[in-house]
């Protein structure tokens, strides 16, 4: 990359008097720092107090912990200890120092984990702290080019198409499917994978024909992450573990997309998004009415919600990956400008598709559970593995409930053609609706 004199110059006042930059949680001189991210540490972070002991804020700055096998001195000759494992029972566990920041290396992590999280969470790992001479620029903020016939140059945006079904029959494995006979007798069909996939396809091309640099997670509806399919992943899962003398049986197909591959699959999702550096993310997703359970009839229900990381619930701090994200919302302002960003998108749903945010008063069982309000009403705080491993600015976007009585007949309608595919128009409204709100954030 090349600057010129007068951009070296902003970004050298950007690094020195960097004060007021966007990112950084603003911070009242008078109040202590202690003080001040113990407060947002109950706005946004902490849904179960059992998690407290996890973490300290104190005189001397801020301490992640991690649980270690509390081992007898004969036991430990010549071994090493392995770490926590399933067999260990929680009384034989201790709590040690995982990673220290003392206040006064407070600025300097923050400044670097805004700008490059990816070397954050190593140096982290290692147990090592920033030091001045480390690169802590920061890409600028994106400026929507008004003059421009491609407003959106320079603009990256990663989309993440939810789930992987390539089928309706996967789906069900899945778990994330609509299949509902109406009372007239007709049986409707279809699948979220499919759903979120065209979804994202249709908007990057909206914002690619506008200039944006987009990547998405998946290359195809019926593709994970890992990019190939559910059934290869298996397949060579299988010959893997042959060749070291284990049968993998195919009975142990689903159970074992659930323990293991479903988590691979995010973490190459979350890797892919990191590695572009977007500064926008949009996780996709269709809902279904929470108090509709087990979905096999319809709902009058429709809302839109959306997640933005935090609300941390028990054992969810077990992990360094855990304590690292925890470290990093508590520093930023990646939580704050998620909330603005998904406030657009909620507010183009509800002009442009017509669906209501969902209201404070609602009656869906996950919000009380899993959630922490955020002062915008329908966005909430919620501890999703992709709104905690994805770095930045994001919108984990549920925009309708797919069993509703009105939109179970739009989406099981392949009345638009995209490219020689028919898929629902309804997808493409929810798309523009998208872009919308890309727009009117980007504008604010
Ligand atoms: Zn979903």
């Amino acid at each position: 990359m090349n600057f010129t004199l007068i951009e070296r110059l902003l970004i050298l006042s950007v690094f020195l008097f960097g004060s007021h930059c966007q990112g950084q949680p603003q911070r009242n001189s008078n109040a202590s720092p202690q003080a001040f991210y113990k407060k947002r540490v109950q706005q946004y972070l902490l849904k179960d107090e059992s998690i407290q002991d996890m973490f300290a804020i104190s005189d001397s700055g801020i301490t992640l912990y991690r649980e270690v096998p509390v081992v007898n001195e004969k036991d430990t000759k010549g071994a090493k200890s392995t770490g926590v494992t399933k067999k260990t029972p929680p009384d034989k566990l201790k709590k040690e120092v995982e990673y220290h920041l003392p206040w006064k290396k407070l600025d300097i992590f923050k400044r670097l984990v805004i700008a490059n999280p990816i070397e954050t969470y190593e140096m982290y790992q290692q147990q090592k702290l920033p030091t001045g001479a480390m690169d802590v620029r920061r890409p600028r903020r994106f400026r929507v080019q008004t003059n421009n016939k491609l407003p959106l140059k320079g603009l990256r945006v990663a989309l993440d198409p939810g789930h992987m079904a390539g089928s309706i029959d996967m789906a069900k494995k899945e778990r994330k499917f609509v299949d509902i006979t109406l009372k007239n007798g007709k049986r409707l069909s279809f699948f979220e994978s499919k759903l979120a996939w065209y979804t994202c396809a249709v908007l990057a091309d909206m914002l690619k024909a506008k200039g944006a640099e987009v990547r998405l997670t998946r290359k195809r509806f019926d593709m994970m992450a890992l990019d190939s399919t559910y059934q290869q992943v298996f397949d060579n899962y299988k010959k893997q573990q042959k060749k070291a003398g284990k049968t993998i049986k195919d009975w142990q197909k689903w159970p074992t997309f659930f323990k293991k591959f479903r988590k691979a699959d995010f973490i190459a999702r979350a890797d892919k998004i990191n590695q572009f550096q977007p500064h926008l993310t949009m996780i996709v997703h269709y809902n279904v009415d929470g108090a509709n359970a087990p979905w096999d009839k319809t709902t009058v229900q429709n809302h839109s919600m959306a997640f933005v990381s935090g609300s941390f619930m028990k054992n969810e701090l077990s992990k360094p990956e855990h304590r690292f994200n925890f470290l990093r919302l508590l520093l930023t302002q990646d939580i704050e400008q998620s909330i603005d960003f998904s406030v657009e998108v909620l507010k183009a749903i509800k002009s442009k598709l017509q669906v209501p945010t969902l209201p404070t008063q609602n009656n869906q069982p996950f919000i009380d559970r899993a959630c922490i309000a955020t002062s915008q009403p329908g966005v909430y705080a919620r501890n999703l593995s992709m709104a905690r491993k994805v770095y930045g600015t994001l919108c984990f976007i549920e925009p309708l409930y797919q069993e509703n009585a009105k939109e179970i007949l739009k989406l099981a309608k392949n009345d638009y053609d995209y490219q020689g595919t028919k898929i629902p128009k309804r997808v493409v409204e929810v798309a523009e609706a998208y872009f919308e709100g890309i727009m009117a954030y980007l504008k604010k």
